[in-house]
């Protein structure tokens, strides 16, 4: 099993970086703390917060739950400490999660997807997947490509 995420809305950029890489990441937007805690416990995901009172809570002192305070208010610089901090791989399990809203992509054939996706695509892509939530469909295009490029070059500089 891979490790998961819950990012707060402090550090909200966090999420689509994790889920590029196929980290299941779920985003919390709300304001009450404790309930981002409780969703944490109950799913076994790492906390990812610029809260210090987060920090101070006994699950996380008491190591029950992991947290990871991030130090910079720089998106560039909250990627690296936490993919240097828990070794993360940039090219774990590309795309397979939605960047959207975090659900398992399903593979679908070109078929499939003919009416859904633009031609110029239909034409040169092969491989194509959906999300079955919000039915966004994805293809292993350049901005994918490109995306991942960009972290492991990120992450050796
Ligand atoms: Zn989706």
């Amino acid at each position: 099993m891979g490790i998961k995420f819950i990012v707060d809305n402090n550090v909200g950029k966090l999420a689509k970086w994790l889920r590029i890489m196929g980290y299941d990441t779920v985003f919390f937007n709300a304001e009450d703390d404790s309930n981002m805690i409780a969703t944490a416990l109950a799913e076994g995901r790492v906390v990812l917060t610029r809260d210090t009172q987060i920090m101070k809570r006994r699950v996380v002192t008491s190591g029950q739950l992991k947290a990871i305070l991030i130090e910079s208010d720089k998106p560039e610089q909250q990627k690296h400490q936490v993919i240097a901090t828990l070794n993360l791989d940039c090219q774990y399990r590309p795309f397979t999660i939605c960047l959207e809203c975090n659900h398992p992509l399903l593979e679908k054939s070109k078929q499939q997807v003919e009416d859904l996706v633009p031609p110029y695509v239909f034409q040169t892509q092969s491989q194509f997947m959906e999300c079955p939530a919000c039915h966004r469909i994805y293809w292993r295009g350049t901005h994918w490509q490109a995306m991942t490029k960009k972290l492991v070059k990120f992450m050796k500089g």
